[in-house]
């Protein structure tokens, strides 16, 4: 056998020890032990090997925006919603487009090779970000899965042009229909709009994810319509619920009643941790509600959840580096998932998880898929949270396009080594279900 690219002696998310073998862009092996002519042989003995970061929850038109044209000072979702405004009245096509291939240039650099991304389309201004993205989906295709949701972030019926603009990005091409329904003007047209949104997606045989009761408001049920809608046109295991924060503060007794019908309905949640522990809560003295919605809960249901980074330097969100380490870092703590199983659960919530909800299903590293993986400087999913290490080689589609130098620190210690590395694996820890 002759292939492109052999690995040699990676540790999978399962624990188990591999090579694996690459040609003609698909896994063409993956065995304990490959002998086989390899155009490169890469010693990765030691290091974890996994599928690629996904990230289903990302605002690719306002990434890297940051300070222009101005700072959000308070850092609350109102200024920032204001800053969007002014940002989208000035920035141009090809302003969108370059700072968005600089994301991309990041996430790939991080082994993040899929990424979700809403494209507002609530007025004329916004436009710019469809064609511009839509654009930069085609240019990243080889290397990166870029999936536009359509997203009239001013409302869908509260915005004068939003419905208008969101046919038409559907028309140009977008993939998945958004919405916002806490953000129309009533509860009513909140509820009108999933309607009409999930009927679009039925008859144009399109994915849903909305942006769902992003609110500390415990009487925002949108996520009930979005549920029902599933199942009466049809749409289930293919309709997510983003955010969804007011379930934090739900009644208890209504919750019961509400993940049985998600559960039923099939509906995926998104929550998006960095953000929902910056933005939520800001209305509150104290104690301060954490708004992350109810996710050891839903995951007990059933319910498909996977994280969302949400925002890297743009008006809601100073910080950010395309790691879903860090996102799966930030989730793990503030939902509690602190056990062995819930930690390990937390690393497929970024990378298998987020995959089922993006519908990429030749992705995975077995046999026959598609060659898209990345090498991390850690023994085991759970330390690669802990670390967030160094990702030490990334191939997409079977081409290396990432690589990194392993780090490392000397020490100058009278009586200690000269240097430490802070890698700590726990033997037979990944594999605890
Ligand atoms: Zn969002």
């Amino acid at each position: 056998m002759s292939v492109d690219i052999l690995l040699k002696g990676g540790i999978l998310p399962d624990g188990r020890t591999t090579d694996i073998a690459i040609a003609n862009g698909r896994i063409a092996a993956i065995e304990p032990s490959i002998d086989a002519e390899a155009g490169e042989v890469v010693d990765i003995s030691g290091d974890l090997v996994s599928p690629p970061f996904i990230d289903p929850h990302f605002h690719m038109d306002a990434t890297l925006s940051y300070g222009h044209p101005r700072i959000n000072a308070s850092g609350t979702l109102l200024e920032g919603i204001a800053l969007w405004g002014e940002l989208k009245a000035q920035q141009t096509e090809e302003e969108i487009a370059e700072r968005a291939l600089r994301y991309c240039d990041w996430a790939v650099s991080m082994g993040l090779l899929a990424i979700r991304s809403h494209v507002d389309t609530s007025d004329d201004d916004a436009m710019k970000g469809v064609r511009a993205l839509l654009a930069v989906r085609e240019t990243v295709r080889p290397y990166l899965d870029l999936q536009l949701v359509a997203f009239p972030q001013d409302g869908f019926y509260r915005a004068p042009k939003a419905k208008e603009n969101t046919l038409a990005a559907l028309d140009m091409g977008v993939d998945v229909v958004g919405g916002i329904p806490h953000f129309e003007r009533t509860m009513a047209d909140g509820r009108a709009s999933v309607t009409e949104l999930c009927e679009i997606a039925a008859e144009r045989g399109l994915m849903v994810d909305m942006h769902c009761d992003e609110t500390d408001d415990p009487m925002s049920r949108h996520i009930e319509q979005l549920a029902y809608e599933t199942q009466r046109l049809g749409l289930q295991g293919r309709v997510t619920g983003s955010h969804l924060t007011s379930m934090h503060s739900m009644d208890n007794y209504y919750v019961s009643k509400l993940l049985p019908l998600i559960a039923e309905a099939e509906v995926a949640a998104i929550p998006n941790p960095l953000i929902n522990i910056t933005l939520q809560g800001r209305h509150d003295t104290y104690p301060k509600r954490r708004g992350l919605t109810r996710v050891p809960e839903m995951l007990g249901h059933g319910i498909r959840v996977a994280w969302g980074q949400d925002c890297v330097l743009d008006p809601w969100y100073s910080l950010g580096t395309a790691d879903m380490l860090d996102v799966a870092f930030m989730g793990l703590h503030v939902a509690q998932m602190t056990s062995p199983g819930d930690m390990r659960r937390c690393f497929d919530m970024v990378t298998s998880e987020s995959a089922a909800i993006m519908g990429l299903d030749d992705l995975g590293l077995e046999k026959g898929r598609r060659a898209s993986l990345v090498v991390l400087d850690a023994g085991d999913p759970i330390e690669a949270i802990r670390l967030r290490p160094d990702r030490l080689l990334v191939i997409s589609n079977g081409r290396i396009v990432a690589r990194r130098k392993r780090g490392g620190t000397t020490l100058a210690l009278p009586g200690r080594p000269a240097s430490v590395s802070r890698r700590h694996t726990v033997e037979g820890r990944s594999n605890v279900a």
